[in-house]
């Protein structure tokens, strides 16, 4: 488990291969994604670490259905009382309705997403805030949610108003140990994907922090850009 400081009052925590996001502050705390199933101990870990613990938590927010991100939520929630945030296309997978939307997968892939066709889903959690970009404001003050569909219909950034903006891209996009902006894997709809990353392109931020890879810490937002006007 590692716990790193991303910026003032930002830390992510995380076994290695998937990030959750512990951001604190004067009013409480926000949790970003919450990782696999029976990973909440990873969570309470982190914010042990810093002197908080689920009693502080205020708001737990949701990037996307798939079980790496949302498997805790409910662990999470029924230990903090914290509300839970998402969007509202992929809520139903969330609460167990549903099963995550599985991407269309190239061959290579097809065996590794049949075993996990098998594998049962993450607890059900009931989202209690539907977010999107043109009604944020349910979300705490400081964030605020930007639409990026594409890699779940209703994957969701969120944008965090400190140390020159702090954008959560959860699977959006990845980064490479250079610095660069890729799209990560297992995405529904590469088009989509593209069109929400060209939208991330029109915000400014400092750090990026990415669900799978380690954070852009300055001028991400320009690492952004370069990637949209790739693709033109
Ligand atoms: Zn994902």
């Amino acid at each position: 488990m590692t716990i790193d400081s991303v910026t003032d009052g930002v830390y992510r925590v995380g076994p290695g291969y998937v990030n959750s996001f512990i951001i604190d502050g004067d009013e409480g705390v926000v949790l970003v994604d919450t990782l696999l199933p029976k990973k909440e101990g990873i969570i309470a870990n982190g914010l042990t670490g810093i002197g908080r613990s689920f009693d502080d938590v205020r708001a737990i927010l949701i990037t996307h259905s798939h079980a790496d991100h949302s498997g805790s939520a409910a662990a999470v929630k029924s230990a903090s009382h914290a509300g839970l945030y998402a969007a509202e296309a992929d809520a139903a997978a969330i609460q167990g309705e549903i099963k995550p939307p599985s991407p269309p997968t190239p061959l290579y892939v097809k065996p590794l997403v049949f075993v996990m066709s098998f594998l049962p889903g993450p607890p059900p959690a009931e989202v209690d805030h539907f977010v999107s970009e043109s009604s944020s404001d349910e979300l705490p003050g400081d964030l605020r949610a930007v639409d990026t569909p594409g890699h779940t219909p209703g994957h969701t950034s969120y944008l965090l108003d400190r140390a020159g903006g702090v954008l959560f891209v959860g699977d959006a996009a990845k980064a490479t140990k250079e610095g660069r902006v890729i799209r990560g894997y297992f995405n529904r709809s590469t088009p989509m994907i593209d069109n929400s990353l060209r939208h991330l392109a029109e915000f400014d931020f400092e750090i990026a922090a990415f669900g799978h890879s380690a954070p852009i810490e300055s001028q991400a937002s320009a690492a952004f850009r370069r990637f949209a006007q790739a693709l033109r």
